[in-house]
């Protein structure tokens, strides 16, 4: 019989190497997004999918599984070791339960539908895409049902991007958000509207980018492990916690766009910076779940990145780079202007407060969508209905309503909810994190992010997936995720920027 030590040696081997092709076939996505000529296009797909045939050819062979199946009736194996090998197995598992012939459909239903939908954007015309859409939401009920058995079909599908997630839970964090911001949100708008004309002026190219890369370098990102690039739609990509590679795109009239999207992904990136380089290939050193990913990178952004303190430290240094722009305006002015609140049709436009609106509408369709309880064809009427009811604006037709985002196309059902959660998740970390460390913003003040870093470094970053994103909230902040710090940090934030009394 082989030992342990050596068995776990094969495991961990084999998921190195099943990580090697992975992350070799995620470094020509890179390319794909940010150099790859026109014409590379054609085979690069096809290298992209020989790599992905591969992996996933590995990680679903017999042999492994055996492996597998052996080290978990092993009792010798320590802690970390114990959850590398449950979770692999999981993961195994899970990929088994989807029949071959399955898979086939279900990638070509998402090919046709997800041509649909760019046909349908281009002549704005829901109808162009709502058959092939159907036909997504079909097979995703049966994924459901292969993938859950009994369980409710759409907990099932929200499993797969934060594992433990379900419609009760989100049910009872969005029931409590929805009222609390309704409230805020016509307090918010019986105030005058700050202005926000000091961020649509005109900024050149060359002198964003520098600005951009300064702003990574000041929230900590390292640069000897990563870099920034540019692309159409900023991303974060990794092919190891030692290179993590990140986007951004430029407006001219638009800095505020790059500025933030570098602080979005460079909180993404720190965290993948952060994940423990010595479970490379293994469960524990990747990401706990997308809520939790998106919570690290909303922290940078909106809890810390849109702060007052935070822009006492930076300000002078984006005057620097745009002199005739900006000495003339006031900290106060543009810290206004950066937190302006304002309903709007499109969500990744949104602000910090109505953005949740936008989500909780998407989770209410695609709840209803699969349960069975709203037809597709139904969708563009839902849609102009809750947008007036959640956020008193009329969608004026497809292309900004039901057709803005891409998820649905791709068959990504569950997903929405998880970039809310994260902003309740950030909130909740920022509260811990300053009951940890009361001075915390006063050294954010100086410039100093050193009492940040290090409590997500003591809390966040070394777990991998070890813990659930619920038993990791509950550790690093003695309790489960309340929707209450989120109600509370907002409430704070904006009745003072707009005087609410
Ligand atoms: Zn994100």
């Amino acid at each position: 019989m082989k030992s342990t030590a050596s068995l776990y040696n094969d495991y961990s081997t084999a998921m190195q190497q099943i990580a090697d092709v992975k992350y070799a076939s995620a470094v020509l996505q890179w390319d794909q997004e940010t150099y790859l000529p026109a014409q590379g296009s054609h085979f690069r797909g096809q290298q992209i999918a020989t790599l992905t045939a591969i992996a996933h050819e590995r990680f679903t062979s017999k042999s492994l599984e055996d492996i597998l199946l052996e080290l978990s009736a092993r009792s010798e194996l320590n802690p970390e070791q114990a959850r590398n090998v449950s979770l692999s197995l999981y993961d195994v598992e899970k990929n088994k339960k989807l029949p071959p012939a399955f898979v086939r459909q279900l990638s070509e239903g998402v090919n046709k539908s997800f041509h649909a939908w760019i046909e349908a954007r281009r002549v704005n015309n829901f109808d162009v895409f709502a058959q092939p859409l159907e036909r997504v939401v079909e097979l995703k009920r049966q994924e459901a049902v292969f993938l859950g058995g009994s369980t409710d079909p759409y907990s099932t599908l929200m499993n797969d991007y934060d594992r433990g997630l379900n419609v009760a839970t989100v049910d009872a964090l969005f029931g409590s958000l929805r009222p609390a911001l309704t409230g805020l949100l016509q307090q918010i708008q019986e105030r005058p509207q700050v202005d926000d004309r000091c961020l649509h002026q005109h900024c050149a190219k060359d002198q964003q980018w520098k600005l951009g890369m300064e702003m990574l370098r000041r929230i900590g990102f390292n640069f000897e492990a990563g870099r920034q690039d540019i692309s159409e739609h900023p991303f974060t990509i990794n092919f190891s916690s030692q290179d993590v590679r990140v986007t951004t795109r430029i407006d001219e009239q638009d800095f505020a766009n790059m500025l933030w999207s570098c602080i979005h992904e460079g909180g993404h990136a720190l965290y993948e910076q952060g994940l423990p380089a010595a479970q490379y290939g293994l469960p524990l050193g990747e990401y706990c779940s997308l809520s939790i990913h998106e919570s690290q990178s909303r922290l940078w952004e909106n809890n810390i990145g849109r702060s007052l303190p935070f822009w006492e430290a930076n300000f002078s240094m984006l005057a620097g780079y745009f002199p005739a722009q900006f000495s003339a305006v006031s900290l106060r002015a543009f810290y206004q202007a950066i937190n302006k609140v304002q309903p709007s049709l499109i969500r990744t436009e949104a602000d910090e407060i109505t953005y949740h609106f936008h989500v909780m509408l998407r989770y209410e369709l695609e709840k209803q969508l699969i349960e069975g309880s709203l037809q597709v064809k139904d969708i563009p009427d839902a849609w102009q209905q809750l947008y007036r009811q959640y956020l008193g604006v009329d969608v004026p037709d497809h292309k900004q309503g039901c057709l803005q985002d891409v998820h649905w196309s791709h068959g990504s059902f569950g997903y929405f909810a998880t970039y809310s959660i994260g902003s309740l998740y950030a909130a909740q970390f920022d509260a811990a994190i300053q009951l940890q460390n009361a001075s915390v913003y006063d050294e954010v003040r100086m410039g100093n992010l050193s009492g940040i870093h290090h409590w997500l470094r003591q809390h966040i970053y070394p777990f991998g997936r070890y813990h659930s994103s619920g038993e990791l909230c509950n550790l690093a902040t003695g309790e489960p995720l309340n929707a209450q710090h989120f109600v509370q940090y907002a409430t704070q934030k904006y009745t003072e920027i707009y005087d609410i009394k």
